[in-house]
């Protein structure tokens, strides 16, 4: 069976795409921040999972780190004997304005967001090259495609995987791997929870659909660049916004 890797797939989106990639019958390694908190959630994940009739395993790893990235993709490889789809969802906001922002804010955005984009890419696509197959589902933002005010490091951290994605497509569509990125608009998670019922009256006056995305709406995206049916797809941004930029 084909095995599919997400990063940060405890909570929200990337457990929901684990949930979707395990019912189109991908093995599911899920991976979770070490923390005692996430490594239960993501437990419950895999168990979701497995009702799908697939493995899924679980694997704890601070995807900012380079070394526990390098282990991280190891321990997948090493468990399930190949390692056929990446997802880089795990992601991470410090909003405030740019005359505020502290450099610890800026710094940590762009180690756990973009960083790890290449800390997990690096080693992964040495086993897809070897495999001669694979793809790959970076998690951008409408941020990285538009800017969003108070959010300089986290827009910067997106624009940068749209440009990383880019790259890698070219790098790598020659040994039968694809890399895409989608970037979704205001989805319905906790990161979004987060923001006032003001701050959510003013986006919904910008969204042509009139409501936030659901995470079953960024799974189905991610499921399709995955599957066969995206074969010739490489280096696309799937904008899933409902409409937000027009
Ligand atoms: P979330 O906060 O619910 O989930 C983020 C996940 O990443 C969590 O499981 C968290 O534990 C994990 N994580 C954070 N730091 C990590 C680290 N250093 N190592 C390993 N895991 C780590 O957020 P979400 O809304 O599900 O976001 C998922 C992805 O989608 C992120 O990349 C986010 O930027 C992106 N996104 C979300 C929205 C939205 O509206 N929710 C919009 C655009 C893009």
């Amino acid at each position: 069976m084909a095995v599919a890797l997400i990063t940060g797939a405890s909570q929200g989106i990337g457990a929901c795409i684990a949930k979707r990639l395990a019912k189109d019958g991908w093995d599911i390694a899920i991976n979770h921040y070490p923390s005692d908190g996430d490594k239960a959630k993501a437990e419950g994940v895999a168990e979701e999972c497995r009702a799908s009739g697939v493995r899924a395993e679980i694997f704890a790893a601070d995807v900012s780190s380079f070394d526990q990235c390098a282990e991280l993709v190891k321990s997948v490889k090493d468990a399930f004997g190949s390692l056929d789809a990446l997802v880089n969802n795990a992601g991470i906001t410090k909003d405030t304005l740019l005359t505020l922002m502290t450099e610890e804010q800026y710094d940590s955005v762009i180690a756990v967001n973009q960083k790890s984009v290449f800390n997990m890419m690096k080693p992964t696509i040495k086993i897809m090259m070897k495999q001669k197959h694979g793809a790959v589902v970076n998690m951008a933002s409408v941020a990285g495609l538009y800017g969003n005010p108070g959010q300089f490091n986290y827009s910067a951290s997106k624009a940068a995987i749209i440009g990383m994605t880019m790259s890698a497509a070219k790098e790598v569509g020659a040994r039968n791997i694809r890399v895409n990125a989608v970037a979704p608009g205001l989805i319905k998670t906790p990161m979004t929870d987060k923001l006032t019922d003001e701050q959510k009256a003013k986006i919904f006056d910008q969204i042509a659909l009139k409501r936030f995305g659901e995470v079953e709406e960024i799974a189905s995206v991610v499921s399709f660049l995955l599957s066969d049916n995206a074969s010739y797809i490489t280096g696309q941004t799937i904008e899933i916004s409902g409409g937000l930029s027009m």
